[in-house]
């Protein structure tokens, strides 16, 4: 099996606006003069910005996504964006089922499921996320809680090439807080374990990407973690010095 390229994904969530253009020009220029061949990148940028970063002239290897999508093509869908339309703005990927939408939008495992088949339809990659409460956690419900989003999140068809997963301990993003490598390896291990049941060669070669408080000091230690496969970067990834420091902890 051939070893797997680590994807680092930042997350701008509702930041960003034009002057933030430069950052993205920055990030671009420090990515595309390291061996791109080492790790992908990506920004997903709030939807006001995804065709002029899709499309900037600097862009090169670093690839830009979006943070959400409707499940219909077209249609009567107030203030929605389509996955064909996040293509024609040329982006390549969709992150669906971020913990933020589940908990400001009510997003369900059905939803989420049908948002990746609908980001295939369109041919873009869906980072598809999942990831306990602090809550959960303490009941000790982890493993049980993940399990249950991956099965219920993640649809038959997904392969390494269609599909991302990243597991965001929901009370770490945002926080500072970082799960331990002992939670992350144990996690990773047991959505390891899953997608190879479900979806066998293609499960064992798909990226598993962690994601909650990824920085420049952590980084590389969580890196190195067995079956962690990358990371999805949210306020770190607003910087770009930052964000190529955690590219260049692969
Ligand atoms: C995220 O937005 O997915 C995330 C992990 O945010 P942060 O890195 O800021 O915790």
């Amino acid at each position: 099996m051939a070893a797997i390229k680590p994807l680092i994904a930042g997350n701008w969530k509702m930041n960003g606006s034009r002057s933030n253009i430069s950052d993205f020009a920055a990030i671009a220029s420090g990515y595309n003069k390291t061996d791109t061949g080492k790790a992908d990148a990506m920004i997903c940028p709030p939807f006001t910005l995804l065709a002029a970063l899709a499309n900037h002239p600097d862009a090169g290897a670093l690839a830009v996504g979006a943070q959400d999508c409707h499940v219909a093509q077209t249609g009567a869908h107030t203030g929605d964006i389509s996955p064909e339309m996040i293509t024609d703005c040329s982006a390549s990927a969709v992150i669906v089922g971020h913990s933020e939408r589940r908990a400001d939008h009510g997003e369900s495992n059905e939803l989420i499921a049908q948002k990746a088949q609908a980001s295939w339809r369109a041919g873009l990659m869906a980072i598809i996320c999942i990831g306990e409460t602090e809550q959960q956690r303490q009941n000790g419900d982890t493993l049980s809680v993940v399990e249950s989003q991956l099965t219920g999140s993640v649809p038959q068809g997904a392969t390494a090439k269609n599909t991302v997963i990243a597991y965001e301990p929901v009370w770490a993003i945002g926080t500072g807080l970082t799960a331990s490598v002992e939670d992350v390896a144990e996690v990773h291990g047991h959505i390891r374990q899953l997608l190879v049941s479900s979806f066998g060669d293609e499960g064992a070669s798909m990226r598993i990407l962690y994601g909650g408080s990824v920085k420049l000091g952590n980084a590389a230690q969580l890196m190195a973690v067995d079956n962690v496969n990358g990371a999805l970067v949210g306020g770190a990834s607003l910087k770009p010095v930052d964000f190529l420091g955690i590219l260049a902890a692969i």
